[in-house]
């Protein structure tokens, strides 16, 4: 592959366990920091004609990546930096890179007195990866207050996509997997920042007596089914503290698998197959991953 004209930085074969929340997974052939979405749409166009295959990573903290070669390339916009302001008539629009961390943003906006995304605080992921995920917390999603994002999509430039032509469901959104959210904007109201603050106080310290933040994890595992937590079902099935090599039911909270040092992919993939085999024989419910595991088979398989 020749690199010539690319203007970000190309590492080659890269450890995705330093990429990823769960610090698991193998190497990665290559990693792409593009300069600016010119250079991006650059890059793209050339992996395509190469025929390598490539996606995006953002902080990695909803991804579980496979043992082994990764043969592609993982591209991080993580070194486009924008985040500006303008008041539109009784609101704020917040325009922001995909790249830049979600609690990046919020504190942004606390400083300037904006509301909306607030509780959304240390989710601890990038704009981009919340929006494709369409993260959320405490009845709160990023899509709540989004105006519209820029995506690049695969040869065709630039697009402006408003929220009403994308669609957004529990944990998932529109953007495909060879889409990248460069920009996004959102609309926030003003609000006094003292109280802004006071929420998200409040979100942190709900978060910390309920995550196991003292181990690697890739947050919640499965999603919720109906109104019924996941965790609920894997607690009643006793199966808080099952491990399977350096992987780990967590005992603080039982939707979150924790890597307790030396764990594998295939460790977790393990426990997360045992645990939704456990849930249906007793309880006739289907657990749903709301993690995305890269490089396992069953992706292999829908590619
Ligand atoms: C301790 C912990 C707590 C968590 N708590 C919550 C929670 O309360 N609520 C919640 O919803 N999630 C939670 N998560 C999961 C995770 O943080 C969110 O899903 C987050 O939005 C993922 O963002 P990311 O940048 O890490 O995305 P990644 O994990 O890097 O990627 C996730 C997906 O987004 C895609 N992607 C990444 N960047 C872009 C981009 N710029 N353009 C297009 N696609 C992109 C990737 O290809 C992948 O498909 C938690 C995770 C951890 C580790």
């Amino acid at each position: 592959m020749d690199w010539t004209g690319i203007r970000g930085e190309v590492f080659h074969n890269v450890s995705m366990r330093r990429y990823t929340s769960m610090k698991v997974g193998g190497h990665a052939r290559f990693m792409v920091y593009p300069a600016d979405e010119e250079d991006l749409a650059h890059i793209v166009r050339r992996l395509e004609t190469h025929g390598i295959s490539y996606r995006f990573l953002g902080n990695g903290t909803n991804v579980i990546v496979n043992d082994g070669l990764i043969d592609e390339a993982i591209i991080r916009i993580t070194k486009i930096n924008m985040l500006r302001k303008k008041k539109v008539n009784d609101t704020w629009a917040v325009k922001v890179s995909g790249g830049i961390t979600l609690n990046r943003l919020i504190k942004y906006c606390a400083e300037m007195g904006l509301s909306g995304l607030e509780r959304l605080y240390w989710i601890p992921g990038t704009v981009g990866g919340g929006i494709k995920m369409n993260c959320g917390s405490f009845s709160s999603t990023i899509s709540d207050c989004l105006e519209y994002v820029e995506i690049l999509r695969n040869n065709h430039g630039l697009l402006r996509i408003e929220k009403k032509d994308l669609s957004f469901g529990y944990r998932q959104s529109s953007i495909g997997r060879t889409e990248c959210v460069l920009f996004a904007q959102f609309a926030l109201q003003r609000k006094d920042r003292e109280e802004i603050l006071k929420e998200m106080e409040y979100v942190s310290m709900e978060r910390k007596k309920r995550h196991p933040m003292e181990y690697p994890s890739s947050g919640s595992i499965f999603k919720s089914v109906g109104n019924e937590p996941a965790w609920k079902f894997i607690e009643k099935a006793g199966l808080k503290g099952l491990r399977i090599g350096g992987a780990c039911i967590s005992e603080k909270h039982g939707n979150f698998i924790v890597n307790l040092g030396d764990a594998k992919a295939k460790d977790i993939k393990a426990l997360i197959e045992k645990v939704k085999k456990e849930v249906f024989e007793l309880f006739g419910v289907n657990l749903v991953e709301e993690v995305e595991l890269w490089g396992f088979e069953e992706e292999r398989k829908n590619l």
